[in-house]
């Protein structure tokens, strides 16, 4: 049999910008910076006081892809949780404070990997920098200042009226310059909008005028679709000028669907290895099969794929063949009947009922003959 060479390129796949040079910070066993890969973030939805529920939803971001998870901080039974969710967690825990200094120095004492301030909520905070800075920095903990067009420190809501991109980045450069003065520079920032115009115009002054690594966000970006959508665009554009070292992808849907996107924006701009891909056309008044259908049906029955792969479902012969024949593998469909492709050969031709059967048995070949790829044994779930 011959081997099949998978779509796993020999040399790096190319990408629209070299990384903006940054300096490096450790979040848990995580680097952020650009000498690391850009890692996906979410932020847990249950009460973090609730040890269990909070811990069942980091296995599931983890599981899920999740490189670093975040969890709120709004009262002191929180911050009490605090030291167990990060003990248990196999992913750095970043502890999120709004309003109380107070919980900043509880999420540093228990443990957590990072702590994310927003300097706009936090009340007299700019004269806590001193301490902060002293207790982060001998824990050698990192801190985020995560500036948010919501809750604008009120000195520059008067100053530029709204959450203009400077705004955002004076407060966030502002605060930045407090921490430096006390000899702290274990930092990361956000300047977060929820308009994607606003938000990549902040973030590429920002980048301009330091060296921090960068969080990008689209703020309150919205449902799953509308979300989806703006922060694609938006890290998207950041991201293809090499701007950007963690991203979290803020969506009114469950976390562990931020990371798929997250992961799926990186992979698409080959910033992180391309897994599953379905090159599947849209159809027309050509197709000979009901390419939707099919194209749902392999895409279910190769959930969980871990090895980079190319499937391509064709609807007719006139894009199908070529497609098919750039693809790992792929099906081109006319007159009843589906013609299979393994890298650019015709494998066989099947009738229409048995396209995905033999599309997902393929695949399971092919990931078989690929075991040593990806650190792990191939996952594919056929269902
Ligand atoms: S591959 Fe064929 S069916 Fe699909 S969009 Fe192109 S012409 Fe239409």
């Amino acid at each position: 049999m011959t081997e099949i060479g998978l779509g796993i390129p020999s040399a790096p796949p190319p990408v629209l910008a070299p990384r903006r040079k940054t300096r490096q910070i450790m979040v848990g066993n995580v680097g952020v910076g650009s000498d690391h890969p850009i890692s996906v973030q979410s932020m847990c939805t249950t009460k973090t006081h609730d040890i269990n529920a909070t811990l069942q939803q980091i296995a599931q971001l983890t599981a899920s892809g999740c490189d670093i998870v975040r969890v709120a901080c709004p009262r002191q039974e929180d911050a009490d949780a605090l030291s167990a969710i990060a003990k248990k967690s196999q992913i750095p825990v970043i502890a999120d404070i709004h309003f109380q200094p107070k919980y900043i120095f509880a999420a540093i004492d228990a443990g957590c990997a990072a702590v994310r301030v927003n300097p706009g909520n936090i009340k007299e905070f700019d004269g806590r920098v001193k301490e902060v800075a002293k207790a982060a920095g001998a824990a050698g903990i990192p801190i985020r200042i995560g500036v948010n067009a919501g809750s604008l420190d009120k000195r520059l809501m008067d100053k530029y009226g709204k959450a203009t991109p400077e705004a955002l980045v004076e407060s966030a450069l502002w605060e930045a310059s407090l921490f430096e003065e006390h000899g702290f520079g274990d930092i990361k920032i956000s300047v977060k909008h929820n308009d994607p115009v606003v938000m990549v115009e902040a973030y590429r002054q920002l980048a301009a005028q330091c060296d921090y690594p960068l969080h990008l966000g689209v703020t309150e970006a919205g449902p799953a679709f509308q979300g989806t959508i703006k922060s694609a665009v938006a890290f998207g554009s950041l991201l293809a000028d090499g701007i950007g070292d963690t991203i979290r992808v803020s969506l009114s849907a469950p976390p562990a669907e931020e990371i798929k996107v997250g992961d799926a924006i990186l992979q698409s701009l080959n910033l992180r290895p391309r897994k599953l891909e379905i090159v599947s056309c849209p159809s027309c008044g050509r197709a000979q099969v009901d390419v939707y259908k099919l194209a749902d049906e392999v895409s279910a029955g190769l959930e969980g794929m871990e090895i980079p792969l190319r499937v391509a479902v064709m609807g007719c012969v006139v894009n199908g063949p070529g497609e098919a024949r750039d693809a790992d593998l792929g099906v081109a469909s006319g007159n009843g009947k589906g013609q299979i492709f393994v890298k650019g050969e015709v494998i066989k031709t099947v009738p229409e009922a048995q396209i995905v059967e033999t599309l997902i048995t393929e695949a399971l070949r092919i990931a078989e003959e690929s075991g040593d790829t990806g650190g792990g044994a191939p996952v594919v779930s056929v269902g």
